[in-house]
């Protein structure tokens, strides 16, 4: 097939050799279209990641016809992980088996995945262009021009579409008008990779801490003895809070007593590195305009609650190479026909990902921490003794479970009617932290409840206009996640 437009060399141009790009750029050469995939950097490169592919992103890899040389790079396979909270363990768990997804994710470094599903793009027909960084575009009646900068010198590829997958700096995101500069909206995140570790390769372990909260720290074991260690924060609290990421990151490797039993005897292999994360942002605008499309981190499709990427950049690929195929067909490049991009990712992963956020939203008051990492602490207590609850809450945080169960009549219940009450452990918790000093045996429990309350609220009112920010942010992302649990309920 091919479009016969004299105006142009290929019917669509991938900007991109991410997961995204590559994904979109093979689903397109599969459909019998000409495509070129270009990519700044020469493969192999590093992209600075946690290097876990979940059950769902295993699933569009499958999709893609790639499973065999993903098979090939020797991916380690991860069925459980434990989770702990200010240096005490407080849960684990496996990735429960849900429809036909595997109950395992693979961790593989990007270094080698990458390159895997490049070159299957190339196999499966796609022209590739490596150390070739696309500058801007140019859109008009006959196509789309992708200025560029190939070996210092300037060149030119023209398409009937383009597809944006140039990731977390994009440029084009930026010329379009889409770029996520919202820094409430953004994780900054470091990783390390380590030889030597110790313990089950099949477990994953993550690390709640109220010094780096709302975030958390990594281990993700890869193959051959080796882990991927990260920590990652949202980027509004860590500068509001002026809090040193590195500093806390060697902290924690040099003092969490779980990271010491895997890590103690491990070396660094190279050094710390960091990166942003473009997380969802429920309000922005499309991420479409005439004869462009943007994927994956150029579409900040990252989600919130757990910093997993790759599946989004693989999912937006698969609709995005749906829609530029049905564009190509009925030869409409309008962004009123593209619209129905927009439509499509909605429907697919808007309500998940807008919960996402709306939680992290919530949790992201600081002066509430410690709140914040009792529920936390709930759940995992509660989830160590209901297989229920710890396939939704393993399967939340593992990406097989849709994220907007969490907000489930029957997940909220058990997880504040769990064991002793609440409010009456909120007391002890303040207690223990030295917030109230006031909690002692035989003190009249009603009257220690109403202190601790007055004593958040009073740390609260010391920062105003920071609260009431707060307020209306989870206000109208709980409306935005409300009115999509309404019309999802209408769809039944
Ligand atoms: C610390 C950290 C940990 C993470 N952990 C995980 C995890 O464990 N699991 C998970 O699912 N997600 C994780 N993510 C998110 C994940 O890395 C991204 O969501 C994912 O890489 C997005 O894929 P992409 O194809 O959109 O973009 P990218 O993978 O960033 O690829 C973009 C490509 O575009 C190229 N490019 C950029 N600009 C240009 C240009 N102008 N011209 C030509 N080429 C260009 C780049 O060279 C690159 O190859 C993590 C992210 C970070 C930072």
């Amino acid at each position: 097939m091919g479009v016969n437009g004299a105006g142009y060399d290929y019917d669509v141009a991938v900007v991109g050799a991410g997961p995204g790009g590559s994904a979109a750029a093979t689903g397109l050469a599969q459909m019998g279209w000409r495509v070129l995939l270009v990519d700044k950097a020469a493969f192999p490169r590093d992209k600075v990641c946690g290097d876990f592919l979940s059950p769902r992103s295993l699933r569009v890899l499958e999709s893609l016809g790639c499973r065999e040389a993903l098979e090939r790079a020797r991916p380690n396979r991860i069925q459980a992980a434990s989770l702990y909270l200010n240096g005490e363990p407080v849960t684990q768990g496996v990735i429960p088996q849900i429809e036909d997804l595997s109950n395992y994710g693979y961790t593989l470094p990007r270094y080698v995945f990458d390159e895997a599903l490049f070159r299957h793009a190339a196999r499966a027909g796609v022209e590739t262009v490596e150390k070739c960084e696309v500058t801007r575009l140019e859109t008009d009646a006959d196509g789309v021009a992708l200025h560029a900068k190939r070996a210092g010198k300037p060149a030119t590829f023209r398409a009937a579409l383009a597809i944006a997958a140039d990731g977390a700096h994009s440029v084009l995101a930026r010329q379009l008008g889409f770029e996520n500069r919202d820094s409430s909206a953004r994780i900054v995140a470091l990783r390390a990779y380590f030889d030597g570790v110790e313990g089950d390769p099949a477990r994953a372990e993550i690390f709640f801490d109220k010094t780096y909260f709302p975030g958390y720290a990594w281990i993700f074991p890869l193959a051959d003895g080796r882990a991927n260690v990260g920590l990652g924060i949202v980027q509004d609290v860590y500068q509001r809070y002026d809090i040193n990421l590195r500093e806390r990151m060697l902290h924690w490797l040099e003092n969490d007593p779980a990271a010491r039993a895997r890590l103690g005897k491990a070396h660094m292999d190279g050094r710390i590195v960091g990166w942003p994360l473009p997380t969802y942002r429920p309000r922005a605008g499309g991420n479409f305009a005439e004869r462009v499309l943007l994927i994956g981190d150029a579409g900040s499709f990252i989600d919130p609650i757990n910093g997993e990427g790759i599946h989004t950049a693989l999912e937006s690929a698969r609709i995005a190479a749906a829609v530029a195929d049905e564009a190509l067909r009925a030869g409409q490049f309008g962004a009123d026909f593209l619209a129905r991009y927009e439509r499509a990712w909605r429907a697919a992963f808007d309500l998940d990902l807008r919960t996402s956020d709306f939680i992290v939203s919530v949790v992201k008051n600081r002066p509430m921490v410690a709140m914040w990492l009792l529920v936390l602490k709930m759940i995992g207590e509660k989830a160590m003794h209901d297989a229920d609850y710890a396939a939704t809450c393993g399967g939340i945080l593992s990406g097989v479970v849709p994220t907007h169960q969490s907000l489930s009549a029957d997940i909220i219940v058990k997880t504040l009617l769990n064991g002793p009450d609440f409010w009456g452990r909120m007391v002890g918790l303040n207690a223990e932290s030295g917030l109230s000093g006031v909690v002692g045996a035989g003190v009249n429990a009603g009257l220690t409840v109403a202190g601790e309350a007055l004593g958040m609220v009073g740390q609260l009112a010391r920062r105003p206009a920071e609260t009431v920010a707060w307020g209306l942010d989870v206000a109208a992302k709980g409306l935005g996640v409300l009115g999509g649990l309404i019309r999802g309920v209408g769809k039944e």
